[in-house]
């Protein structure tokens, strides 16, 4: 069996997750029916509803002032927030954002630098806070999907607040690796997805205070209080709903992940003191390694690591399958050659030490076949 290390990119189907799915699937399942079937599908997605709210530190949402209106994806999400939003005058991202927030931001938008760890510069917020036209939508993750680094969204929240502008958060990565408390951080809005963390692919939501501006980018249905119309993915969101009860084991046991995270970076930095850990300085999630290999391109390490039966990525899989640079990790060290010889390593919570050793053993092999060629070479 392949040995996967790319959960950052998708997980695993939870058993629970597949059975509840399943028992979707026994009955025609539109909530926009009257009958008792529609009725009956109603009730399971407004079940998962509030487990989903539950899942981010909300109580119910029926008494407070969010709405989680479901979406197929994060990407979606994250779309309906910058592009359905032409009711703000002004518009902050941060540089490392994912492309589902980079690439539907419109011309005009501000981008926030980050330090070389990642961590977006506040005193630069604050410049852009105080030039921007209001009101002012300001979107940063919380947890970075190459590095793993988790940005101070309380402070970037308080700041924000003080210039009336309304925070979003891509919650993406964050879902499921570590604790999320909306009221706590603050934010107005936040995106997170299912098939980060053991759910399928196919529901997502977008959680909101009332005082957002959304606006939908599809017409012709009602659904979701006609912000995101057409018919809902009922079994995924029901699936969603059932990693969103489990949210709390899925933590602890992510948390555990950090053991073997930590063993693999600090192997591999034994080998030199040119290979870098992006963000190893900062908070990170517990899961995700970014590491580069001094001279090896990023997609000669995937081939190797690939022929070996080991699956890692080299920063966003969610590019295609194409190796680009990274705009992540270009954002935090410029033009640094060890930027196009990264790669991530985003454990499970079944990652196992004899996987991480098996790991180990092909960096190791492939950093010394490239670096004693390179010293037979230069001794030539
Ligand atoms: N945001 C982040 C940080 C991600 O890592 C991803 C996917 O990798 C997305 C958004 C998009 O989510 P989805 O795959 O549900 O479209």
């Amino acid at each position: 069996m392949t040995i996967y290390f790319d959960h950052n990119a998708t997980t695993m189907v939870k058993p629970e997750v597949l059975q509840a799915v399943q028992d979707v699937y026994a009955f025609p399942a539109n909530p926009s029916s009257i009958h008792e079937y529609g009725r009956n599908a109603r009730r399971l997605v407004e079940e998962a509803r509030q487990k989903v709210a539950k899942s981010v530190g909300m109580k119910t949402i029926g008494d407070t002032a969010v709405r989680v209106f479901f979406t197929s994806t994060g990407t979606e999400a994250n779309n309906m927030v910058m592009q359905a939003t032409p009711l703000y005058a002004s518009k902050i991202i941060a540089a490392t954002e994912h492309a589902s927030i980079f690439q539907s931001a419109d011309e005009q938008v501000e981008v926030l630098p980050v330090d070389s760890q990642g961590i977006v510069r506040l005193r630069a917020l604050e410049g852009l806070l105080q030039k921007a036209a209001k009101p002012c939508l300001v979107s940063v993750m919380l947890a970075n999907n190459e590095t793993g680094v988790i940005q101070p969204m309380k402070e970037i929240v308080a700041l924000a607040h003080e210039y009336d502008a309304v925070v979003h958060t891509d919650a993406v990565q964050a879902y499921g690796k570590i604790n999320i408390d909306l009221a706590e951080l603050g934010v107005d809005a936040m995106t997170v997805s299912a098939h980060k963390c053991g759910g399928l692919q196919g529901a997502a939501a977008l959680i909101a205070k009332k005082h957002v501006r959304i606006q939908p980018f599809m017409q012709g249905g009602g659904q979701e209080l006609g912000i995101r119309p057409g018919t809902e993915n009922v079994a995924a969101i029901v699936g969603f709903g059932k990693v969103a009860e489990k949210i709390n084991e899925s933590i602890k046991a992510m948390a555990e992940t950090v053991t073997l995270r930590d063993k693999i970076e600090n192997a591999v930095r034994a080998h030199s003191d040119k290979v870098m850990v992006f963000g190893q300085h900062s908070p990170r999630l517990p899961n995700t390694a970014c590491v580069s290999m001094p001279g090896v391109k990023s997609e000669t390490q995937l081939m190797h690591f690939d022929m070996h039966k080991i699956a890692v990525s080299a920063g966003s899989a969610c590019s295609s399958g194409k190796v680009t640079a990274s705009h992540v990790l270009h954002a935090m060290v410029g033009d640094n050659a060890e930027v196009a010889c990264a790669i991530r390593i985003s454990l499970g919570t079944g990652s196992t030490t004899e996987e991480v050793d098996q790991f180990l053993q092909c960096w190791q092999e492939l950093y010394q076949r490239t670096h004693v060629a390179t010293e037979v070479r230069k001794a030539a």
